[in-house]
């Protein structure tokens, strides 16, 4: 059993845990891997003396499959204090804890990002999804999640304010069409958890799955063209015979058949500044209400210091959508930056941008796990993925251990 040559496509989050499970039930899988590195949509950047994450994104503490695989103490976990930094047209204020403790906020305080009753509402919520399960959020029927804010009850200043900015940054679509189910998953996870990053990044966590691997080998720069039956077709022109493949990427780049049966994917801008000091000066996300470019900010080294070896402070900005050119999109950006700051826009100096096109997968029925059974394509072909399920690094580790549950199961002399 051990002599099977079992293939994963793809050395992202799934396809790590994917090898891990398969190592734990006596395998010693190959991953093929298109780039020079593992992590897939989760690296981090060492660029003149600052940390750069691709793309602005948080481990939440609460994640099941997270606390399985990951050893937040040696990751050496930072956290954001909850709640935002609210940045309107006129003003700034500080919205504490809105998910977890939202009637101890104080009433001057709230009552300029909604209303009495939004507070109220906001505890029934988190009173209500803190007692479904999370398979029961996503067995939920599935509404936009604008609909859903709004047949809830809650003010439109609430959601403006808000709910907008904030799960824009997380779904990173405008018009929070995605699922309710992801809604409520979100908001559950907030109100238990804490969103956080580790010390020295976010790339620090695929790298903690890898150092669990022993028996895996790993082929860098080896893109897969295509899968046919049990071969795999590398581009470098060199074939491969499987036994069983595990592709861990979204199979339509390795499976022409299915290319346009997928909705193009959610795609953000993230473009980092230093400047002398942070202007937060907390550990929290500024949310820009309204309609601007920047839709977030937070300053990673409030977070974690070691974001910063240098003594300058370094800024993280996101951006949902826009057709400017990069250097024109920096301009407007520390234009934004010094309309909400007071700081001058010059001050804020650019160090990277990174376009990320395929930041989270457009999932139409969002899951949060599927059986062992619909991850099998072929009888030797499966998949993982977080397009599986939803847009999460909690998804993407289920589907891995999912996608490898279902290989072993395979051997199985009862099966
Ligand atoms: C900007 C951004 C913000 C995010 N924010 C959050 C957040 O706050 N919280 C959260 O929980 N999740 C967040 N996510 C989602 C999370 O990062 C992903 O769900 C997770 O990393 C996906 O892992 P994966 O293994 O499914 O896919 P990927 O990470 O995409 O892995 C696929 C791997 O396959 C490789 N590959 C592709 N094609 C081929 C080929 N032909 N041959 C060989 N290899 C190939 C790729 O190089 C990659 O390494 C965010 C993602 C992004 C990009």
């Amino acid at each position: 059993m051990v002599e099977e040559k079992i293939y994963i496509i793809g050395a992202g989050l799934s396809g790590l845990i994917a090898s891990l499970e398969l190592e734990r039930a006596g395998f010693s899988p190959i991953i093929l891997e298109s780039t020079d590195k593992i992590g897939g949509r989760m690296k981090t950047d060492s660029v003149d003396g600052f940390l750069l994450d691709h793309g602005f994104q948080v481990l939440n503490t609460a994640y099941p499959e997270a606390k399985k695989y990951l050893d937040f103490q040696s990751l050496r976990l930072k956290t954001f204090d909850p709640g935002a930094v609210i940045f309107d047209d006129k003003d700034s204020y500080i919205i504490t804890d809105p998910m977890r403790n939202p009637l101890k906020i104080v009433g001057m305080a709230f009552s300029k990002v909604g209303t009495f009753l939004d507070k109220v509402k906001m505890f029934t919520l988190t009173q209500e999804l803190k007692k479904k399960t999370n398979e029961e959020i996503f067995n939920e029927p599935s509404i936009p999640t604008n609909q859903y804010l709004k047949e809830y009850g809650f003010s439109d200043q609430i959601i403006d304010n808000f709910f907008k900015p904030f799960f824009r940054g997380i779904f990173l679509e405008k018009n929070l069409n995605t699922s309710s189910r992801m809604f409520e998953f979100v908001f559950k996870m907030f109100s238990l958890g804490h969103a956080a990053v580790p010390e020295k990044g976010m790339g620090e966590i695929p790298a903690m799955i890898q150092r669990q691997l022993s028996k895996t080998q790993i082929y860098f720069n080896s893109p897969v063209e295509k899968v046919e039956s049990k071969t795999i077709y590398l581009q470098n022109g060199e074939i491969l015979q499987a036994d069983r493949i595990i592709i861990a990427v979204q199979p339509d780049q390795v499976m022409k058949q299915l290319q346009g049966q997928f909705a193009p994917a959610h795609r953000v801008i993230n473009l980092y500044f230093s400047t002398q000091k942070s202007f937060l000066l907390r550990p929290m996300i500024g949310l820009v209400s309204g309609n601007h470019l920047v839709n977030n900010i937070v300053f990673m080294d409030d977070v974690s210091k070691a974001y910063s070896s240098n003594g300058r402070a370094l800024l993280s900005v996101s951006v949902l959508e826009s057709n400017l050119a990069e250097k024109d999109l920096i301009k407007a950006v520390q234009a934004e930056l010094e309309k909400i700051s007071g700081i001058k826009a010059d001050y804020f100096k650019f160090i990277k941008a990174y376009s990320i096109s395929y930041a989270l997968p457009n999932v139409d029925d969002l899951k949060y796990s599927i059986p062992m059974t619909e991850c099998k394509i072929t009888d030797h072909v499966y998949l993982a993925g977080d397009y599986l399920l939803n847009g999460s690094i909690n998804a993407a580790m289920t589907s891995g251990r999912t996608a490898a549950e279902a290989v072993v199961y395979s051997y199985m002399p009862t099966h």
